[in-house]
């Protein structure tokens, strides 16, 4: 039976508990552990699969399909294990099965509370696959004191008087601010967090504290002393120069040792800590720099394409460059020239995307790509969007489009080289969909297979020509178009196995253009760069040496 870690949060949101819980994962891996991060969200939407990118930043896909927060990325990023289904849940999910229960009958004629009907719905959730790892770490979202987050503390209160002794720990994540008039870092703040959490019956074993700057002596004692905890379960999170330097810094910090001490696991396994070292030299010793241009819509807010930065980052590490992302909005060139925006780049990047917003800039950019020869990578939209691009330019079909944007304004206005996908092949079922079914969950997602052809430039950079990747999309290339754009040099080198879904484009003669159809950032780890994104950052610093 696993043993569980329970992260919480308390002062202030966005303190980096997702990467904390993370770097925690990564280090009891260090230790030889096997390790399953999980994340509890107290907000109602069932998935954050309909939420705007703009206010939650980026759904992360898995690959059994499952729309998630994006700190299953950060989790996934830094442990290498997949992010399931399961590994995700909402308040909305919870409710949702509870209230289906009560419908189907099954509490037969009970009165339907919180506690213990909700609660043990969590509870459910929290034991799938404990049986599978030695350490299951589960972070719950929001704050110690936020409304919506009361069933999810009860529970995990009382999952831990369900177990065992010893089998399960809190872990809080809190704010040490500094006064600078004063010159001091205040504790009380945590201290009230802490009281807030003891009233709800959780005490913590271990005191994440995040600061500028390192924790003095006599604020770690005051802490411990105050918040019932051992002073060397204070932990002290400074601001890091780069995630990646998460792990070695909370292991300096002896969060790993706290944890297992807590646990009295004893002798604690010494840990390898060579992967990371290793990653961190490479973050922190690039040489060089190129600059791509991320041409996109949700350039407000980064969290929005956060995998695809992170993979970037990824790919410069492979390289030993650094890679300066610069946000472009598509929608400042729908109707002008495109070059003043997208010229002294080294790569562009065009990323997923719904709806036709800034979709006629995106073509201009894949355009640009195209004929300055620049690397481009399309992904997803970023691939219909070069599919449209060539259609029009260079097969002849100038009305080319994508139905997406035809059914969103209501009306037919494109030759639909992009079409809606109504049926298609998952495993050996058979999916069908119709455009107006609930915008939740009608979409292509999770990991399909692909086949490469033969001596294309992807199939060299994958080093195989049978890959899997993860999807997100409802709008598919037609393969009607085919014969057409490849005449006019754009090669479908990736499809579906049945060869029904074009997976893959690439321009021939060009030093390196490619779209995908799916979603390579989700499974790149700084350990493990994606070789596409690999090569990619590869091509952009030739491409800087050429400028
Ligand atoms: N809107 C497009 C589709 O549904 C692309 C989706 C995406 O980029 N993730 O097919």
């Amino acid at each position: 039976m696993a043993r569980y870690v329970f992260i919480t949060g308390g002062v202030v949101s966005s303190l980096g508990k997702g990467l904390a819980s993370a770097a925690l994962g990564a280090l009891l891996q260090a230790r030889g552990f096997s390790v399953r991060l999980r994340k509890l969200d107290p907000y109602l939407n069932v998935d954050p699969g309909t939420m705007s990118p703009f206010e939650h930043g980026e759904v992360f896909v898995t690959d059994d399909g499952a729309e998630t927060d994006l700190d299953l990325g950060h989790y996934e990023r830094f442990t290498g294990v997949a992010a399931r289904q399961t590994d995700s849940v909402s308040s909305g999910r919870i409710y949702s099965t509870v209230l289906e229960k009560e419908r189907r009958g099954d509490y037969l004629g009970k009165t339907i509370q919180v506690i213990p009907h909700v609660t043990n719905e969590i509870k459910e959730f929290l034991s799938i696959g404990e049986d599978e790892v030695d350490f299951m770490l589960c972070e719950i979202g929001g704050t110690v004191g936020d409304i919506e987050g009361l069933p999810f503390f009860e529970a995990i209160r009382q999952f831990s008087q369900d177990r065992p002794r010893g089998q399960s720990i809190f872990m809080h994540l809190t704010l040490l601010p500094y006064i600078a008039a004063s010159g001091e870092l205040k504790t009380k703040p945590t201290q009230h967090s802490v009281k807030e959490l003891r009233s709800i019956g959780i005490a913590p074993d271990i005191l994440v504290c995040r600061s500028e700057g390192p924790i003095p002596q006599k604020e770690r004692d005051k802490l411990a002393l105050f918040c019932n905890v051992r002073p060397d379960s204070v932990i002290a999170a400074q601001d890091l120069r780069t995630i990646y330097d998460a792990p070695l810094a909370y292991h300096r910090e002896g969060l790993d040792q706290a944890v297992l001490d807590a646990f009295q696991i004893s002798p604690a396994p010494k840990p390898d800590l060579r992967i990371w070292e290793d990653v961190s030299d490479r973050i922190n010793n690039a040489e060089g720099e190129v600059k791509v241009a991320i041409v996109g819509k949700y350039t407000q807010l980064e969290d929005a394409y956060k995998s695809i930065a992170e993979a970037l980052t990824h790919g410069g590490m492979a390289n030993r460059v650094r890679v300066k992302v610069e946000w472009v909005d598509a929608e400042l060139f729908d109707t002008e020239d495109p070059a003043p925006h997208l010229e002294g780049f080294h790569a562009i990047l065009v990323p997923g995307g719904f709806g036709e917003r800034g979709t006629e800039g995106k073509i201009k950019a894949a355009e640009f790509a195209r004929t300055r020869k620049v690397p481009y990578l399309g992904i997803c939209l970023g691939m219909q969007m070069a599919v449209i691009e060539a259609a029009r330019h260079c097969a002849g079909l100038e009305t080319a489009g994508s139905e997406e944007f035809d059914h969103e304004a209501g009306k037919k206005r494109f030759e639909p080289v992009v079409y809606h996908l109504k049926e298609w092949v998952q495993g050996n079922a058979k999916v069908s969909r119709k455009v107006d079914d609930n915008k939740g969950g009608t979409m292509r997602l999770g990991a399909y297979d692909a086949v490469l052809t033969d001596g294309s430039r992807v199939a060299d950079v994958y080093g195989t020509t049978a890959i899997d990747e993860r999807h997100r999309h409802r709008y598919e290339v037609d393969i009607k178009y085919r014969d057409k754009l490849e005449k006019a040099g754009l090669r479908f080198s990736g499809m579906s196995p049945d060869g029904r879904l074009p997976e893959i484009v690439e321009w021939t003669d060009h030093p390196w253009f490619i779209g995908v159809q799916f979603h390579p950032e989700l499974k790149s780890k700084p350990f493990e760069p994606h070789p596409l994104f690999r090569d990619f950052v590869r091509a952009a610093k030739d491409m800087s040496r050429l400028v």
